[in-house]
């Protein structure tokens, strides 16, 4: 093992995107092996499996079992079906993919799950993760290694009165204008910040175009005066609403400036266990949002997931942009192969301050440990080529791994260590 290997190996890294359960949720929920599939069942599903086949109500632990290792044969190739062997085996000691294999280490995720030590033992010491973002939809999250992130698109998906009756309520007010609305929005935005939030998320290239026009006030509460008198259900098509989500892009932006919080947002490649295929890939294309990247020069956009499969013009991007963050959440994962391509391209072109490394994107925690072990493999192997291409020295080829697992989180959401 090179020293560059060995040194990736051994430091502690801040995750700067998951969707962990607290370790309270995952206790109350009772997480048992099938609750463990995650990305692993969107292969197992486009391999052929019926969706929702490994869900509780259908069927005993015996028949999900058999139903689980008949498209687990099938997948078994996959990088998701790789990251889910590596933590059952690590973690686990689970090498017998049988029936009975299958109920012996099922009894074995319940008792990790009942037990009060599982999460520092996965994250804090067999990972080496010092601090995680997590994006569950609550700031409640109640351990020390969480800091949470809060998805904003249920403030601009609106296409009906229950949709505004949601904000409301997360509010704590009654609208009765746009102007109204647009305050109990910045006053949510404001709470959340001031319960621990490190920065805004948005997912709307799951549901709709990243491309965002620039409606006036007046457009946009034309709409939002059309939904009010609807009842709760009926509501406006996509493109009847369009202004009134393009405004209230535009506005969360400008209010996560206002408090200092970079915006994650979600480009390139659709999870089909979230998006059941529903919207199209080319909407979720990061070039789509060069207008609000030429707008708002003083926001922080951290884009997600290399924009992959537009990864191309991500790295041009990313090269220009000043406030623009590159970001490998769930990249190396996708594909290992891309993922290493795409860090090596990103070395020759993106100043090293303005990447991050890694974000696991996993919603459980043994995800999360075989996620990281394959992304230090991934960034050692391509710092190791880079050095014996002569285009970094050893020392510089450290730094750089400092950086974009460590440094550049700290400085980018403002992290206070000391209360670690
Ligand atoms: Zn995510």
């Amino acid at each position: 093992m090179s020293s560059i290997h060995e040194y990736i190996n051994q430091l502690r890294i801040i995750d700067g995107h998951e969707h962990l359960a607290t370790p309270q949720i995952r206790k109350r929920e009772n997480h048992d092996f099938f609750s463990l599939m995650h990305y692993l069942d969107s292969d197992l599903v486009t391999s052929g499996m019926k969706r929702g086949a490994l869900d509780r109500r259908n069927g005993s632990e015996e028949e999900r079992a058999a139903i689980f290792l008949k498209y687990w044969e099938r997948t078994s190739n996959t990088t998701y079906a790789r990251m889910f062997r590596t933590a059952m085996q690590d973690l686990y000691g689970f090498n017998d993919w049988s029936v009975a294999g299958v109920l012996d280490v099922n009894e074995k995720v319940k008792a990790a799950t009942h037990n009060p030590d599982w999460y520092n033992h996965v994250l804090y010491e067999k990972s080496g993760i010092d601090l995680a973002f997590t994006l569950i939809q609550t700031t409640k999250l109640e351990y020390d290694l969480f800091r949470p992130i809060m998805f904003m698109d249920f403030t601009f998906k609106l296409r009906n009165r229950k949709d505004i009756h949601d904000v409301e309520r997360a509010a704590g007010v009654n609208v009765h204008t746009f102007a109204g609305y647009l305050e109990a929005v910045d006053a949510l935005l404001h709470r959340f910040k001031s319960e621990g939030m490190v920065a805004t998320k948005l997912g709307h290239a799951y549901w709709r175009s990243l491309g965002c026009t620039k409606p006036t006030y007046q457009e946009a509460e034309s709409v939002f005066n059309k939904l009010l008198t609807r009842t709760l259900e009926d509501g406006y098509s996509q493109a009847q609403t369009e202004d009134l989500q393009d405004y209230l892009i535009h506005y969360v932006i400008q209010r996560s400036i206002a408090y200092d919080l970079p915006i994650q947002i979600h480009t390139g490649h659709h999870e089909t266990s979230v998006s059941s295929n529903g919207n199209l890939i080319p909407n979720s294309n990061a070039t789509l949002l060069l207008p609000l990247l030429a707008e708002y020069q003083d926001a922080k956009f951290v884009l997600l997931h290399c924009s992959f499969p537009y990864h191309e013009t991500y790295l041009s991007i990313a090269k220009n942009y000043p406030n623009v963050y590159a970001d490998f959440t769930w990249m190396y994962i996708i594909s290992p192969t891309a993922a290493k391509q795409i860090l090596h391209q990103m070395i020759e072109m993106v100043p090293q301050s303005k990447i991050q490394g890694f974000g696991g994107d996993y919603n459980y925690i043994e995800g999360t440990y075989a996620h990281l072990k394959l992304a230090r493999g991934i960034i050692a192997d391509t710092l190791s080529e880079k050095i014996a291409e002569g285009a970094m020295k050893e020392s510089d080829a450290m730094r750089f791994a400092d950086k974009i697992f460590r440094d550049n989180l700290i400085d980018i959401y403002q992290l206070d260590l000391k209360k670690l």
